[in-house]
């Protein structure tokens, strides 16, 4: 408790009365002259601003006022309950907050929830527009690592008869060259992980022997590669490189460790042969080959036909590195493909 004496007016009469005001830690007050006590609280009370060194006036909450010249033991019961205010303004917002933790749930809820969108649709949207915006010698870099895998152990040189070879290769250039893109699109034919085609972002697609040998026709051939060329018309790659950088970036800039960062350029080939191509990035493919086959006249008969050879086949095989595991939905996209048949 702090005590100082004050001067007391009652309000109706000029005249000072000599009293003392008591204030207890909690902010209570007591008022003090004659027998008289007068019971109030510190907040409810009204101090006018110091000014030098004249006393300062306490008004009351009954209307009555106190002058009080201790400016010294003034400005320390000013503190003690300035003090007060703020400790209990914070232990306020701490309860509020307390109060409001389902608020806080939902706010953490959103917040993951944005993230995970981000990276689920707005992700994928942007890596598209970024992509589709960056120069196609972007694309020739990142098939630099093409020829090391295509050279890899993975594959062997391809066993089909070279006749065979030019004419799948000259069928497909002849129509590839309709289109009016900037790629310069290649074919390369290897022995090794089954039934399979898939393309560099610089223009460059591999197959295998084993899906030259499941097709009938080599326009069911053709069909495939059509599809890998939509990948490359579309800038796939460059789009998943994208997408797995932001990734990696969003995780480096979180955990600090840049060691992850590095050696993306490098891993990109392999990238596309493991992780493959999310169902959008396939649908859009298929959408090359059909609008593009519907442009020259020809049917996407024998390119759905192939699909479906393509996963019967794998259904027997427990080869890691199916077709179909890369190109999902194979007999809804299948459906798709025959019901835009000339
Ligand atoms: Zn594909």
């Amino acid at each position: 408790m702090i005590k100082i004496p004050a001067n007391y007016f009652d309000g109706h009469s000029a005249l000072a009365i000599k009293a003392e005001l008591r204030l207890q830690e909690n902010g209570e007050c007591q008022l003090l002259w004659d027998d008289v006590q007068y019971d109030f609280v510190w907040t409810e009370a009204e101090l006018s601003p110091a000014l030098g060194k004249t006393a300062r006036i306490l008004r009351l909450p009954n209307g009555a006022k106190c002058e009080i010249s201790d400016l010294m033991v003034l400005a320390r019961m000013e503190a003690q309950q300035q003090a007060k205010q703020k400790s209990r303004g914070l232990l306020y917002w701490v309860n509020q907050m307390e109060s409001r933790w389902h608020f806080i749930v939902i706010t953490v809820v959103l917040v993951i929830g944005l993230a995970f969108g981000m990276v689920g649709y707005g992700l994928p949207a942007l890596s598209k527009s970024v992509a589709l915006a960056l120069p196609i010698s972007i694309d020739q870099r990142l098939s630099e690592g093409a020829a090391g895998l295509i050279e890899s152990e993975l594959f062997k040189p391809s066993e089909l008869p070279l006749e065979r070879q030019q004419a799948i290769a000259t069928e497909f250039i002849r129509i590839i060259n309709q289109l009016n893109d900037e790629h310069s699109f290649s074919l390369i034919f290897r022995k090794g992980l089954a039934a399979n085609a898939f393309a560099f972002p610089s223009g460059i697609i591999l197959v295998t022997d084993d899906l030259v040998n499941l097709a009938q026709t080599d326009a069911e051939v053709v069909g495939v590669l059509l599809h890998e060329a939509g990948h490359v018309v579309n800038r796939h790659g460059l789009q998943l490189l994208l997408q797995s950088s932001a990734v990696t970036l969003l995780v480096t800039a979180i955990t600090g460790d840049f060691s992850a960062s590095t050696g993306f350029i490098a891993a990109l080939p392999m990238l596309l042969l493991k992780k493959g191509y999310s169902r959008d990035l396939e649908r859009e493919a298929d959408d090359f080959v059909l609008e593009y086959m519907k442009a020259q006249g020809l049917s996407t008969q024998p390119f759905a036909d192939m699909l479906q050879r393509i996963s019967q086949n794998h259904e027997h095989t427990d080869s890691i590195w199916q077709y179909t595991s890369s190109h999902p939905a194979t007999g809804e996209r299948i459906s798709r493909l025959r019901q835009v048949v000339p």
